[in-house]
């Protein structure tokens, strides 16, 4: 027995939860989630949210400012269509509820930040929490809604199309393919559910997971991506892997992130004798573009053999770093680092997707009732290179305009009958007494791609990367049709897909821009200034 509802939304972060909220006027929105529903990456932003609300800034400066670091792939009708929607959209984070930090001396003033890549200062935020902040206040105001049910625990499988419906023999013709739903485990049973909704709202965040550094939460497998490219999805731009330049290098944390905005009050980047080298690599030095920092940093790594750097902000007074980093400085002091007497040893690690599914500006996808907002999504607004806080800012942003769209589209097709779906077929599979197999595989796909398809790259390693990644995917193709299908092993095809994807996609861009940086091309070629496209069709073979 199917779970319908108006709208069906994959994912709690910023992007599903601003999209649920405005929907929810208008129909009944289901939000599945995989964890519980503030396990996001959303949840873990501390920077903020880039709008131009300063005296000194414009829309022109935080438009160029964009295009700058997208090293000319951003979409300028895009970027001009963020910048200008973002203040508006932050007036109405506040009526919801979102506290952002307020000048001290003026409190109807937000505080603007200051973080790389930025000409003027910007980026609101809640403290050093802001991502925590903003989910709060999103989760609490749906939790008030009665359209809106959380189906937490519940990790989305594969979408249904019209195509499926048609090899399962549920409609006999597709003219053009569109999307039903989604099949979903439900963790706590081990069973497969069957999800129906007139629009679907992919909003399932990043990739990180794939690199074996990453300052990403445990549910960021690319599980969007991977599903939307196996229904058919165009995917953009996946060989531009953002890796932060600093994040926290201590054996007992995996993944906390030293933010930009540290930078950008004054901190420099410094080697275990105390050398600044920012300078060495570009004039704006510690403040250069995230794609210049990180690489900077690796090379400095692989010059010295340190196994880190060091961020140093002792010269400010303590005071102002602990008001102004509360979060950080209590983390950090926790694990007997006092940034305000000592430097902050630091690593780059993959941090951001600026690919993803291909959207129109409406996060429309090429498949009909399918959208895709958030990290997930490809607007054109990134290009080569994601500038500081502008993720959350886009995910609002297409939020709203995909919200809009999609009670269009419910108008559209409420008369529309629901499809006889066939229940998930196991097709025979039983219990596993291998999950060594998937242990194994995790280990090796992260691995492979920190070291072969990282921040410096070459066709020979991408080639072996490509290689490995084939035998691997067959590997779990077979264990997929044959074991009882669990998280683990969803999010390892997952992986395994985007991977694939990355990988084919760097080998594509024979040049250098951006974030994709490879010794064999190591200049940026003009005559290359285009999006990398894969789709199932173009791309049978892997993943
Ligand atoms: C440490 C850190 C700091 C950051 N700081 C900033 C910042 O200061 N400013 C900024 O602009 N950006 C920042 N970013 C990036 C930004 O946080 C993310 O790009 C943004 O939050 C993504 O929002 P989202 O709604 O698309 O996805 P997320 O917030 O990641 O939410 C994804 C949701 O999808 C769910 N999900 C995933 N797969 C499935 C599945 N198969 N089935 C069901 N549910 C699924 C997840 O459980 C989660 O609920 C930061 C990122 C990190 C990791």
């Amino acid at each position: 027995m199917a779970v319908t509802s108006d709208f069906l939304v994959i994912g709690s972060g910023i992007a599903g939860l601003s999209f649920a909220l405005k929907v929810a006027g208008s129909g009944t929105v289901n939000v599945v989630t995989k964890k519980e529903r503030s396990d996001t990456n959303t949840n873990l932003a501390q920077g903020g949210i880039a709008a131009v609300l300063g005296d000194d800034d414009s829309l022109d400066l935080h438009v160029s400012d964009t295009l700058a670091s997208g090293d000319g792939l951003c979409h300028e009708d895009v970027v001009r269509l963020v910048v200008e929607e973002g203040p508006p959209r932050i007036r109405e984070l506040i009526e919801l509820g979102v506290q952002f930090t307020a000048e001290e001396n003026d409190a109807g003033k937000l505080q603007l930040g200051r973080e790389g890549g930025h000409s003027r200062r910007r980026i609101i935020h809640a403290q050093d929490m802001t991502g925590r902040a903003v989910e709060k206040a999103l989760l609490a105001r749906a939790a008030e809604s009665p359209n809106i049910v959380f189906y937490e625990n519940h990790l989305a499988i594969d979408l249904i199309t019209q195509t499926k419906l048609l090899r399962r023999g549920a409609v006999t013709t597709v003219s053009s393919e569109r999307c039903w739903g989604a099949y979903v485990l439900d963790k706590a049973t081990g069973k497969v559910k069957t999800f129906l909704a007139r629009v679907v709202l992919l909003c399932t965040g990043g990739s990180g997971k794939v690199y074996l550094y990453t300052n990403n939460p445990d549910v960021a497998t690319g599980d969007g991506v991977a599903a939307g490219y196996r229904a058919g999805a165009l995917v953009t731009n996946m060989e531009f892997v953002q890796f932060h330049p600093t994040c926290l290098f201590h054996p007992k944390v995996k993944n906390f992130l030293i933010s930009e905005a540290v930078r950008g009050e004054g901190a420099r980047l410094i080697d275990a004798r105390g050398r600044a080298f920012m300078a060495e690599y570009h004039p704006l030095k510690d403040l250069a573009f995230r794609d210049v920092v990180a690489r900077a940093i690796d090379a400095e790594m692989k010059k010295t053999g340190d196994d880190c750097v060091f961020l140093d902000i002792t010269h400010r007074d303590p005071d102002f770093v602990r008001n102004r980093f509360p979060n950080i400085h209590a983390a950090c002091l926790e694990l007997g680092i006092d940034i305000t007497r000592e430097p902050i040893p630091v690593v780059p690690a993959a941090h951001y997707q600026c690919g993803g599914l291909a959207t129109d500006q409406n996060g429309r996808t090429n498949l009909r009732y399918l959208y895709a907002v958030g990290e997930v999504a490809f607007t054109g607004l990134h290009g080569a290179n994601r500038l500081a806080s502008n993720s959350l800012l886009e995910a609002v942003v297409y939020a709203h305009r995909a919200a809009m769209a999609a009670k269009e589209d419910l108008v559209r097709r409420m008369k529309k009958n629901w499809p006889e779906v066939p229940d998930w077929d196991p097709l025979g599979a039983e219990d596993s007494d291998e999950a060594i197999v998937v242990a194994h595989n995790w280990d090796e796909i992260r691995r492979l791609m920190w070291n072969y398809v990282g921040i410096v790259r070459s066709t020979s390693r991408l080639k072996k990367a490509r290689r490995r990644i084939q035998m691997i995917s067959e590997e779990i193709e077979e264990y997929y049709w044959n074991y009882t299908i669990t998280s683990d092993l969803v999010e390892l095809r997952n992986i395994c897909a985007v991977a694939g994807i990355i990988i084919d996609s760097a080998l594509a861009r024979k040049e250098s821009r951006g974030l994709h940086y490879t010794l064999d091309f190591q200049e940026k070629d003009e005559r290359l200034a285009h999006d990398t496209v894969v789709s199932l069709a173009s791309r049978p073979a892997a993943a």
